[in-house]
């Protein structure tokens, strides 16, 4: 699977000053899974190095981007390269993407946008690349580095990338109305624990009372299914789900055994344990007793060992 990277993160000295902000979760952990995909716009039409850049405000309320020292307006070059790198995701078949933080380039949110000739800023600007790629690619899952050093968003991103993937993958196999229906409920508790909304609204489309022709059910489960894995759900909810699968299981373990799964799934709850630590002990039970919780079922499957 191919997940887009912005460069710096990688190690690579493409930074403004010829460093790089190399990230250890991003390089180490997610390349043991990825196929790392990298993207530096900024480097490609400025070389390294090069003079800071920042997002500025006019007052008319429009964002451009310049130089900061030569106050050079450098918007439209910035804006063209963003655009065509961003045709290069869509070539790439990137089931995700990690960018930079902070960056007037590469920031998904709350990148700092200056006031024209002024030293006042607001953290309210998106960096061009980040939005060229958000415009075209509106369900790709995308985080920043500095997120996924948060247990529960890290776990969201991994998450909603497998399903990305596992949905575009499903598409390829030409699949008929049954296989829908098969898809749905094995993302049932996932999307469940989303968001309760998405689970009805889905579950309404597959039952299909308005007898919709597969083309357009497929089209329609798309984009409620593509919004609904991209919601972070909330702790209480997973906890709610986890506590359901309990029961599918809970008579065939011994009683030591539940009260520490139970315990596992307080503490994930409270937060002193993560999600995955849970989901690879009721794997451990599911593959012992081969118990009918479907092993595809995909609130586990997406982060299985
Ligand atoms: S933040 Fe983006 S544009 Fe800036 S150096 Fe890193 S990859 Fe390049």
């Amino acid at each position: 699977m191919n997940l887009g990277v912005s460069s710096c993160l990688l190690g690579t000295q493409c930074r403004y000053d010829g460093g790089h902000a190399h990230n250890d979760y991003v390089g180490e952990e997610l390349g043991r899974y990825f196929n790392l995909i990298s993207f530096c716009p900024e480097a490609i039409v400025f070389g390294t190095p090069r003079d800071t850049m920042r997002l500025v405000e006019d007052k008319e309320g429009a964002i451009c981007v310049e130089f900061s020292k030569t106050h050079q307006d450098i918007t439209t070059t910035l804006y063209d390269i963003s655009q065509k790198e961003a045709l290069r995701v869509g070539n790439e078949s990137l089931c995700g993407f990690v960018f930079k933080s902070k960056s007037p380039t590469c920031g998904i949110e709350r990148v700092k946008v200056y006031q024209k000739d002024s030293a006042y800023s607001e953290k309210k600007g998106v960096g061009l690349f980040a939005q060229a790629v958000r415009e075209r690619y509106p369900y790709l899952p995308i985080e920043e580095e500095g997120r996924l050093h948060d247990p529960w968003l890290r776990e969201n991103f991994i998450m909603q990338i497998f399903a990305y993937q596992d949905w575009f993958d499903f598409l390829q196999t030409q699949p008929k109305m049954g296989d829908l229906v098969e898809f749905h409920t094995r993302y049932k508790y996932l999307i469940y624990a989303k968001s309760h909304n998405r689970y009805k609204e889905l579950g309404t489309i597959v039952a299909n009372h308005e007898k919709r022709p597969l083309s357009e059910m497929l089209e329609l489960y798309k984009h409620g299914f593509l919004e609904a894995i991209a919601i972070k759900g909330n702790k209480g909810k997973t906890y709610n789900i986890l506590q359901h699968i309990f029961g599918y299981f809970s008579k065939a373990i011994t009683t030591g055994e539940k009260e520490e799964l139970l315990l596992a799934i307080n503490e994930y709850k409270e937060g002193i344990i993560p999600l995955i630590t849970v989901i690879k002990m009721f794997n451990l039970y599911i593959k012992r007793f081969e118990i009918g919780v479907s092993s595809q079922t995909k609130i586990f499957a997406p982060l299985s060992p």
